[in-house]
């Protein structure tokens, strides 16, 4: 047989088979910053009109984990689909840099003894780690190719962020929304500092519950003074602090007799409650509503002192006895309730979670060895009447993991009351995806309490308040931004290095301070607060815009960022700091645990990313529905892996078919096209739009079906398969090869375009092999636009029709193959009795169905045909007869001397 290889036209690229991206990416990475791409592509857009996606910061501490992969990788997406549109979206990505876990990680990690410096020594060092900290994490998240101003990111530690903060604090102050206050807070004895809600994570615990008998004093005439109220509780170590017991003003009471006594309780606990305590026999006396009982008092077990009984709604039948042991300094119900009736607020604990000397004799106790002690007192003393172990799901410091306490202390508030209606009135301003959001952060705000905005440590940014000598704080807006103007040249360091009249404005007086002596507020900020007001201290300092178009963070920040940030959001502007939140979940195991280092199902995304590639991973992140919990594992990633392969192969063939094309002078106008390619033209055109929606709905996953099912099932099992014949075998010239060629070119064009904020790196390299006159890098392009084609809806019909009919074809061949009656579709010889609409189909088409089914021989037979029936018709497949072409391999009647096929013959001698 003659050898007619090199007349053929065969794909030739260099763009490799294997993507190696662990080693290429790098390289790319590396091209574009020498480029300055990112720069490059907002130089391009800087007269356009913007997007602004503000970041929201991690935490500087640690590696990147697999969660802060999701969540950069899906704004890389925003701001690349966004900037190839034309829109100017510059991406300033922001860490969150003080905080306990810093002072932690100095203190015990590094072994930083922090009593032998001074405090702007040790702040130093937490300024160090945390700087350095970031610089570990930026260079993860370069890695997994993320476009950012990598060079000015926002750090909370910035001194123009820190002025900008405390100017936000003055203003609010301003507006009497900033206040000091006696207040139980969530406390950690393990932390030695007030938490706030975002800190704060439930487990269950075992803990000791008490039934516990408090004697009347004046029972109002309604109850003698034999008479018992009976109280439960599960923290025996409050007990010293009861300053009162509350009833349910609409609940029924019975007094009862039992035991020799007389005892009060929820009538309808009653059944439970003697049930606990073992008592079968007793007498219902009386019944009171809790309303009637106002006023009645009781005598402490413990303490000389008499209490009232008093009202409150927060009363409950869900456990207990009805009547709730009130201590004001241990619980914000009772705070509440307490205030209303004018009760002090005792908290006879300090801030290592020890009784103090107002416990009497439980001082110096730790609170599980008060629990010990009080009960053994009251059963010394008969009121212990029942007590036993629960178990019940009670908070924990977030990083200690330790039980934390409500502990009433000075702290400064934020006064979320007074601009609760505010907030809400702007969360329908909002537009929040999934929608489900708008509920979540409006009960999030209708339930919060006023913000505890203070901590006792030093990493973090001072409340710039200073006390005169009557401890009159002095809140004032001028002497605060006095205050910004310092830590704006020399940093908030400036608070601990410099005496307070040196901070205060020259000649300062205060009615408080006849000797002009000041103090200064040793309490910093709560973490939240440097971050919540990052829509000022960094994305306004930085654009001069506020507010953004798009927050982006995981679904736990409504209780944290996105909260904090609407609350001085609107407390300084009125207005909300985002025009749309949009959230992800977290990242769990294959099997949907939570990933942690005990179970070792933790995915490092730098090492898939060095393993499989930035690409991989990202492919990962546009296949998840990321608004929902994302799961992640090794077989996960060799799924992305695998749909990866069929990608890359798309491209690599359409790349190596365009070989010997030059778009500016090949080019077929549409309508020039023949039928076949022009359909192909508009398909390419319902894709590119299908790719916009999606990426403007934010579903990328939707973009990466979309793309993938088009390459698969459009490209390569059909298109890109049948026109092999046309491509390899006529002249390089034909109208028929430079038609299929333009095809594939604005193919391969629109896909890499659309595929690059998902997998850039890759797009980049298809786009290094493309041909003709091209930008610098593949983000300097435009995104395609689709194209309205006139024919496009009535050709999109008939070839509607034409593959249900291809369908049939198919599965005549697929059967003749396994029934052994041919080998390759490509010897076959094909007849076909069509129905009388399939036959007015096969008149009306302008295509070589030979070419298109990939057989030998194609007829479509008007008389009798025996073979398999299928909707389009009457179906035969045969061996085609006759002899082989030596150079296209088709079975046809004859070939010449040279071993041609009539059609060869003419291509090579024409
Ligand atoms: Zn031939």
């Amino acid at each position: 047989m003659k050898n007619y290889k090199d007349t053929l036209l065969m794909m030739q690229t260099e763009f490799p088979m294997r993507g190696d991206l662990g080693k290429k990416e790098p390289e790319i990475q590396k091209f574009w910053e020498e480029l300055n791409v990112y720069e490059q592509r907002l130089a391009k857009n800087a007269n356009n009109e913007a997007f602004y996606l503000h970041d929201g910061p991690p935490y500087a501490n640690g590696k990147i984990h697999v969660g802060h992969a999701l969540n950069k990788t899906l704004k890389d997406f925003i701001i690349r689909y966004k900037s190839m549109c034309g829109l100017y979206s510059p991406f300033q990505p922001g860490w969150d840099t003080h905080g306990l876990p810093i002072e932690n990680a100095l203190s015990k990690d590094k072994k930083v003894n922090r009593k032998a410096m001074s405090l702007s020594e040790f702040r130093t060092l937490c300024e160090q780690y945390a700087r350095e900290q970031v610089e570990i994490q930026k260079v993860g998240f370069k890695r997994l190719g993320v476009f950012a101003d990598w060079e000015k990111p926002y750090l909370t530690l910035n001194k123009d962020f820190e002025a900008e903060q405390i100017r936000i604090f003055g203003k609010m102050a301003k507006k009497g929304l900033i206040y000091k206050g006696l207040k139980p807070v969530y406390w950690s004895p393990s932390s030695e500092t007030a938490l706030a809600e975002a800190e704060i994570e439930y487990y269950d615990v075992t803990s000791d519950a008490i039934f516990v008998a408090f004697p009347v004093v004046d029972g109002k005439g309604l109850l003698s003074n034999d008479c018992k109220l009976v109280i439960w509780t599960t923290t025996p170590w409050t007990i010293p602090a009861n300053l009162a017991i509350c009833a349910g003003p609409n609940i029924e009471y019975a007094v009862v007799s039992m035991n020799n006594g007389y005892f009060v309780i929820a009538k309808e606990l009653l059944e439970g409650f003697t049930k606990t305590i073992g008592v079968s026999e007793y007498e219902i006396i009386k019944t009171y509503l809790g309303s009637e009982l106002e006023g009645v008092t009781y005598h402490h077990p413990l303490f000389n002192r008499t209490s009232p009984v008093i009202l409150g709604d927060h009363v409950t039948l869900d456990a207990g006895t009805g009547l709730v042991h009130t201590a004001p300094g241990h619980g914000a119900d009772d705070y509440i309730a307490g205030k209303k009736y004018g009760l002090d607020v005792l908290c006879p604990v300090d801030s290592l979670g020890r009784m103090t000397k107002e416990a009497g004799e439980f001082e110096g106790l730790k609170i599980e060895e008060c629990n010990v002690a009080i009960m053994a007192k009251m059963a010394e003393v008969g009121m212990l009447m029942h007590a036993e172990k629960i178990t019940h799901s009670y908070p924990h410091d977030w990083r200690t993991k330790k039980p934390i306490i409500f502990r009433a202390t000075p702290q400064w508030f934020a006064s979320i009351g007074k601009i609760k209606e505010e907030i809400i009135e702007n969360i329908k301003n909002v537009k929040w995806v999934p929608t489900w959001g708008e509920i979540r952060i409006t009960n999030m705000i209708k339930d919060r309490d006023d913000w505890c905005i203070s901590r006792q440590r030093v990493w973090g940014v001072p409340i710039p308040v200073f006390y005169a000598e009557d401890e009159t704080p002095i809140l004032e807006e001028e002497v605060i931004n006095h205050v910004a103007s310092i830590f704006e040249e020399k940093g908030s360091n400036a608070w601990y290095e410099m005496e307070a009249v040196d901070l205060l404005p020259a000649g300062f007086t205060h009615p408080g301070s006849p000797n002009g002596i000041f103090k200064k507020e040793t309490d910093i900020m709560d973490v939240w607060f440097d971050s919540g007001t990052s829509h000022h201290a960094a994305f306004k300092q930085t654009y001069n815009v506020y507010p953004s178009d798009l927050y982006l963070e995981g679904a736990d920040q409504y209780r944290g960022w996105f909260n904090s940030s609407i609350s001085t959001g609107v407390a300084t502007t009125g207005v909300a700091p985002f025009k749309t939140v949009l959230t992800h979940g977290f990242t769990l195991d294959g099997e949907g645990r939570k990933m942690s280092k005990s179970l070792g199902n933790t995915i490092d995304p730098i090492q898939v990313c060095n393993e499989s590639g930035a690409d991989i991973l990202r492919l990962w992140v546009a296949s998840v529905d990321y608004q929902a919990d994302c799961r992640i594992s090794k077989e996960i990633i060799s799924q992305n892996s695998e749909a990866y392969r069929k990608i890359r192969n798309t491209f690599r063939f359409m790349l190596g078919n365009l070989f010997d094309f030059n778009p500016e002078t090949d080019c077929i106008e549409y309508a020039n096209l023949p039928e076949a390619d022009q359909y192909m033209m508009c398909l390419l055109s319902d894709l590119i739009e299908k790719i916009h929606n999606a990426y403007n709905n934010y579903a990328f996953d939707e973009v990466y079906r979309s793309a993938l099912t088009y390459m698969t099932n459009q490209l390569s099992s059909y298109y890109l398969d049948y026109t092999k014949d046309i491509l390899y075998i006529e002249k390089a010239n034909s109208h028929a090869r430079r038609s299929i060629q333009t095809v594939i070119y604005h193919t391969t064009k629109a896909l890499a375009t659309l595929l690059t904020p998902l997998i850039p790196h890759t797009t980049e390299e298809v786009y290094k092999y493309f041909v003709g006159n091209k930008e610098e890098s593949i983000y300097l392009e435009n995104m395609p636009v689709a194209e309205k084609y006139e024919n496009a809806e009535e050709l999109k019909a008939k070839y509607a029709e034409f593959m249900l009919l291809r369908n049939d074809v198919l599965k005549a061949l697929e059967n003749a193959r396994n029934a052994k009656i041919i080998g390759k579709s490509f010897s076959a010889k094909l007849s076909i009795k069509p129905t009388e609409s399939v036959q007015k189909l096969i008149d009306s088409m302008n295509i070589n169905l030979q070419r298109v089914f990939i057989v030998s021989e194609f007829e479509v037979v008007n008389g009798e045909l025996v073979g398999e029936t299928f909707d389009s018709g009457v179906i035969l497949v045969k061996p085609a007869e006759g002899v082989v072409c030596s150079r296209c391999w088709q079975v046809v009647p004859s070939v010449n001397e040279d071993e041609l096929c009539p059609r060869c013959h003419e291509i090579l001698n024409k």
